[in-house]
């Protein structure tokens, strides 16, 4: 996982880029574009040159992009404008992508940075018992959570398989996360539990749940959708458009204004730390210590007067977490 991180004055370059592309109002093929018709909508999926967006009035219409726009992602608000060609057919395109909060990229083949989703609130972490909870992957969830920024809730999902063993480790993984700072909830799709709490922690903004295959988000998502949602999805599934299988992304509204965006790329991220850095300012717990060890270049393992290690002996730190902060950091330099 990594942030783009824009200056000033690229932000403030590429605003202007892309003003300049609404003035000239003239497209390739005696295209016509009619300024009055500009709307702003929001990002589907998009494939090539094209992409489905939803307006504000919560109409799914088809867009062609105008060229050099860069990078689009699931998530994003676009401004549309209607086309006339020459022979009287009129055609959306977008013409600029409104600026961003946030956006999640994964790395692709050779290291190329590929967008996933812009406009995040919230990263939702599903877990289960069964598969178990993986709490290095939940630890590194959090650093993507952090870095984006965006909020982060964990979900431990299928506790109807609870027993004397999964019962402790779902106890110890919620105090743990609770304990700094984190909402957990448990819940369990087959037996409607914790159900309504997600849904609750899910108002009034756009989150995406990640997690391994098989924990059940597909399941989560299914079961917190109002009822027109869900028709939505069934009807569509004979056109192929906004249908909720693994190849397609979706835009799904919640009650109280909430959002999930579920996409192929959501599906199958995984976050990547682009710095040193990164690492430290995703651990919320760790990175208070960050600065107060003996030696400046400390690297937490085996100085003198590591504030750090400090901590974990005096309880102020949990070891596990301490532990994959290591183990990332490890692992980052070991790729460098
Ligand atoms: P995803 O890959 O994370 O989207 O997971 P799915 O939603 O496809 O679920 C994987 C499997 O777990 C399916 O067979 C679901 O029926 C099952 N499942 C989902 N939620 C629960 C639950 O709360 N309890 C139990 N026992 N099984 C569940
Ligand atoms: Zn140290």
């Amino acid at each position: 996982m990594a942030k783009r991180k824009l200056s000033k004055q690229q932000q403030r370059r590429i605003a202007d880029q892309q003003k300049n592309k609404i003035k000239s109002n003239k497209l390739k093929n005696n295209v016509q574009l009619d300024e009055s018709s500009i709307q702003t909508a929001r990002v589907i999926s998009h494939h090539g040159r094209q992409l489905f967006a939803e307006t504000e009035k919560l109409e799914k219409i088809k867009c062609k992009i105008r060229q050099n726009l860069g990078d689009i992602a699931c998530g994003d608000y676009v401004l549309v404008q209607q086309a006339h060609t020459a022979t009287g057919e009129s055609q959306n395109v977008v013409v600029a992508v409104k600026e961003r909060t946030n956006l999640l990229v994964k790395t692709g083949f050779a290291g190329a940075v590929k967008p996933v989703a812009a406009n995040i609130g919230q990263l939702v972490i599903v877990t289960s018992l069964k598969p178990k909870p993986n709490p290095y992957l939940v630890d590194r969830y959090l650093t993507a959570a952090e870095n984006l920024p965006a909020k982060a809730l964990i979900i431990i999902n299928k506790v109807d398989l609870v027993d004397v063993e999964t019962k402790r480790m779902c106890e110890d993984l919620t105090a743990l996360y609770q304990g700094i700072s984190y909402d957990v909830i448990s819940a369990s799709v087959k037996q409607n539990i914790g159900l309504e709490e997600i849904s609750q922690a899910l108002s009034n903004t756009t989150s995406i749940l990640v997690g391994l295959s098989g924990v059940g988000k597909s399941s989560i998502v299914k079961a917190i959708l109002p009822k027109e949602e869900i028709k939505i999805g069934e009807t569509s599934a004979t056109t192929g458009e906004g249908k909720h299988t693994t190849t397609v992304s979706a835009l799904y509204h919640l009650k109280c204004n909430g959002i999930i965006i579920d996409s192929p790329g959501v599906r199958d991220f995984t976050p990547i730390n682009k710095s040193l850095d990164e690492i430290t300012h995703g651990f919320v717990d760790v990175r208070q210590f960050n600065g107060a060890c003996k030696f400046t270049n400390c690297s937490h393992t085996n100085e003198p007067g590591c504030a750090m290690k400090q901590a974990v002996s005096d309880g102020k730190l949990n070891e596990q977490r301490f532990n994959n902060y290591l183990r990332l950091i490890q692992e980052f330099k070991e790729k460098e």
